[in-house]
C-alpha cells in the first residue's frame, strides 16, 4: 500500500545543551517519511529551492521515497528553520522560519499520489494540508500534525483543516493551545467535536495516548540514555504510526493502539541513526 505525505522539506539549524548545527537536512515530511519507508511505499509532496543539494536527495532514494511529486524551485530557497532546545527536550523553541519556496507553494498531486489510500497532511502551512485534502478525495484515512507557530498565527484555518481529517496528531502542549484549554481531556473532547474521530497525543519522552469519543489508551515510552537533538521525533513516531497502519491496510481501533506501540518504537531506533548521523557530519558533542 501507498503512503502519501505532504509537509515540508527543509534545512535546520539546530541548538541543544549538548551541541549545534547550523544546516542540516530536515522538514516534517522528510522525518516522516524516512520512518514510515520501514514499512510501506511512501511518495512525498511538497517543493524544494534550487539549494537543495543531491546528497540531500540521496536520503529520499537510499530510502525508496518516491520524490515524483516533490517539485523544485531553482530560483527559490528552501524552507528554513531555526530552533533551540534547552535541557527540557520535549520543548522546542523557535527562533527563525522562513518559508521561502513554500509562500508560494500550489500542490499538483500526480495520479498515482491522488489514489494513496493513506494521507498524512503534515506540519505545514494548513491552507496547504486542506488543499491536499480535497485533492485525495477517495483516501481511507487521512492524518493531520501542526504546531504552535500555526496555531497562534493562523488558528482558524488550522480548526478548518481539522474538520475535514480523520485523525489529528499533536503534542499535548499543542491540544491545549489549539482548544483554549488547561485539561487534556477536555482539550480532546473539543478538538474531536469538530470531527476527527482520533486524537493521538505526542507526549515526549513520557509516550502517547489517544483518545475517542468513547475511549482513551496511552502507553509509555521506553527512556533513552543518549539523545542530541530531538527534532523530527513527532514526525519519525508518526511515520511509524501511519506507516504501519498503512502496510495492514487498517484503521480500526485495535490497529491504531498497535500502530502507536510501532511509532514509538521507530522513533527511538531512529534517534539512535540520527545521533550517529549529526556527530558525522560535525554536530558538536560535549
Ligand atoms: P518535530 O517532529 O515537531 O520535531 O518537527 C521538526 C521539523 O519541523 C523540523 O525539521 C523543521 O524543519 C520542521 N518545521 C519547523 N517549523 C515548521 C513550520 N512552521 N512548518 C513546517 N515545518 C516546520
Amino acid at each position: 500500500m501507498s503512503l502519501l505525505v505532504v509537509g515540508s522539506v527543509a534545512y535546520d539549524a539546530v541548538e541543544t545543551p549538548f551541541g549545534k548545527r547550523e544546516r542540516m537536512l530536515g522538514g516534517s515530511a522528510t522525518h516522516f517519511s524516512l520512518s514510515a519507508s520501514f514499512f510501506t511505499d511512501v511518495r512525498v509532496v511538497g517543493v524544494v529551492g534550487g539549494d537543495f543539494g543531491s546528497e540531500e536527495m540521496g536520503v529520499f532514494e537510499r530510502h525508496s521515497v518516491d520524490t515524483s511529486d516533490l517539485e523544485r524551485v531553482p530560483a527559490g530557497q528552501t524552507f528554513f528553520w531555526r530552533g533551540r532546545y534547552d535541557f527540557d527536550l520535549n520543548t522546542a523553541h523557535t527562533l527563525d522560519t522562513q518559508l521561502n519556496v513554500f509562500a508560494d507553494f500550489k500542490p499538483k498531486l500526480s495520479e498515482a499520489s491522488r489514489r494513496a489510500r493513506m494521507v498524512f497532511l503534515g506540519n505545514i502551512q494548513p491552507a496547504l494540508q486542506k488543499e491536499v485534502r480535497e485533492q485525495v478525495g477517495g483516501a481511507e484515512l487521512v492524518a493531520l500534525d501542526t504546531m504552535n507557530y500555526w496555531i497562534s498565527t493562523v488558528p482558524e484555518q488550522v480548526v478548518e483543516a481539522i474538520r475535514v481529517v480523520d485523525v489529528v496528531i499533536i503534542n499535548d502542549a499543542e491540544a491545549r493551545q489549539l482548544a483554549g484549554e488547561a485539561n487534556l481531556v477536555k482539550a480532546a473532547r473539543k478538538i474531536l467535536s469538530w470531527g476527527p474521530r482520533a486524537l493521538v497525543v505526542k507526549r515526549g519522552e513520557y509516550g502517547a495516548a489517544m483518545f475517542t469519543k468513547e475511549t482513551y489508551f496511552a502507553i509509555p515510552a521506553y527512556p533513552l540514555e543518549a539523545v542530541f537533538d530531538p527534532t523530527g521525533a513527532g514526525d519519525t513516531f508518526a511515520g511509524g504510526f501511519m506507516g504501519y497502519l498503512s502496510s495492514h491496510d487498517l484503521a480500526d481501533e485495535e490497529t491504531m493502539r498497535r500502530a502507536i506501540i510501532f511509532g514509538l518504537h521507530r522513533k527511538n531506533s531512529l534517534h539512535s541513526i540520527y545521533n550517529s548521523r549529526f556527530t558525522i557530519h560535525g554536530f558538536i558533542t560535549v
